[in-house]
């Protein structure tokens, strides 16, 4: 496998954008190589700039629950195109993927479109804070919600001292109205609301999928529903990767428990530019043009992604998809284990997936939190994901996302990924384990 154009081009992003990409997790940083410049795809496949295969579990980061190009998506954009690409206008479109988006989320009677996932959270943070009346916001370490300015904080030192900035250009006034603590801790959450005056909100992701795979542990979801309720706060579920994929109406629908504000995003647009939140009747007429709440965007409810968002709903509404979703990531999962088990490393590892998410940590830990997911060993999956790549497998350029698997997935590529990770575990195995 050569990737002398991939380099090429590269070299010459790195000119033109800063370090070469327009999200950082492309630049390949902490796997190394030459990140691969993908120029078509189609269902489970991608092919770079040298002509190179990949069978693809990024799957544009989780969009692309129905595979790339899928046939009723592009026929359907096909179609829009002709008609116009934005109007900055009302459309039945928006109606449309608005009225789906309510009937398959159990807490959903209203959404409002806008044009990423970070726009989403954004967006729900200043509602729940207009909503309230109050600022505090509780997060939870290593949660991603995008990158917002007051979601981009780390815990300061102490359960519950106020956060600090993830990034230079944050200021600590800002970040002082984020409170961030353990995944799983409900104690914690309840010191929050003990000893902090004014929390409007807790934001969390109901199964962390950017710091690996995380799973809630029973009760978690329910205690905290419990108890945003009874302390005056609003809980927000970000559903910008579990809207859509755990089950039609996501996590909520899932674990059975509704949140006051939901997020989303990826899914939703079907692999274009989108975003939405949405909750409560009285909660959403909080916002313009209906309440005080400021929200707007140019693009919002665009009809280019709002076809390919009905269309990718649509599909995702017949029935079986999702056990089929399922079972082939349980393959994968077993798959993968039973190589690391050839390898004699299947106890150093630890796998966690749910649904079509799938994740293989390098600790032996059992990883329900964060600081779990930080004693992996990334140089160890850094050698796993090239050797991976090497044999035209596409995972995720970094230990702490996910794979996913989408309905395009044929049982031949579990195969063939399984196949492959026979000889990745087995050169991590002997590099790092013997
Ligand atoms: N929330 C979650 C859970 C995410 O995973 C992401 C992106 O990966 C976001 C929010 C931000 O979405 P976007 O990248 O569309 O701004």
């Amino acid at each position: 496998m050569t990737h002398r154009r991939c380099a090429e081009l590269f070299e010459q992003a790195k000119k033109y954008i800063p370090g070469g990409v327009n999200s950082p997790v492309r630049a390949f940083k902490s796997v190394g190589g030459v990140p691969r410049f993908i120029e078509r795809a189609s269902g489970s496949r991608m092919w770079d700039a040298d002509g190179n295969e990949y069978i693809d579990y990024v799957c544009s980061w989780g969009p692309l629950i129905l595979g790339h190009a899928h046939p009723a998506v592009v026929s359907a954009l096909k179609a829009q195109l002709e008609k116009g690409t934005s109007y900055g206008a009302p459309t039945e479109l928006e109606v449309r993927l608005a009225k789906m988006i309510v009937e398959m989320v159990p807490s959903v009677e209203k959404v409002r479109m806008v044009n990423s996932g970070t726009e989403a959270t954004m967006s729900a943070i200043r509602l729940a804070r207009g909503y309230t009346g109050k600022s505090v916001v509780v997060k939870f370490e290593g949660g991603y919600h995008g990158h917002v300015d007051s979601l981009l904080v780390k815990a300061g030192s102490g359960l519950t001292t106020f956060g600090v900035p993830t990034s230079p250009g944050v200021p600590e006034d800002f970040a002082r109205h984020t409170v961030t603590v353990p995944f799983n801790d409900i104690d914690a959450v309840k010191r929050v609301f003990d000893e902090v005056e004014g929390v409007c909100a807790v934001i969390l992701e109901p199964v962390m999928a950017n710091a690996g795979l995380i799973l809630p542990e029973p009760g978690f979801l329910e205690n905290l529903r419990e108890l945003t309720a009874d302390r005056g706060a609003l809980l927000i579920f970000d559903e910008v990767i579990t809207g859509f994929r755990l089950s039609p109406g996501g996590a909520q629908e899932y674990f059975r428990v509704e949140p006051d504000l939901s997020c989303f995003g990826k899914i939703i647009g079907g692999g274009l530019p989108v975003g939405a939140f949405g909750g409560r009747r009285e909660i959403m007429d909080y916002l313009a043009p209906e309440g005080p709440v400021y929200q707007a965007g140019t693009l919002s409810g665009n009809p280019l992604a709002m076809v390919a968002g009905i269309e990718t709903l649509k599909e995702l509404r017949k029935p079986g998809v999702y056990e089929s979703l399922r079972k082939k990531t349980e393959k994968l999962t077993e798959g993968l284990k039973e190589s690391a088990r050839k390898a004699g490393i299947e106890h150093r590892l630890c796998f966690k997936s749910i649904e079509s998410m799938s994740v293989v940590f390098f600790t032996d830990r059992d990883v329900k939190n964060y600081s779990d997911a930080l004693t992996s060993n990334t140089s160890a999956y850094a050698l796993f994901f090239q050797k991976m790549l090497e044999q035209g497998i596409y995972l995720a350029p970094s230990q702490f996302e996910v794979a996913f698997v989408s309905t395009a997935h044929t049982e031949e590529d579990i195969e063939k990924t399984v196949e492959a990770s026979e000889l990745a575990f087995e050169e991590v195995a002997r590099a790092f384990y013997r």
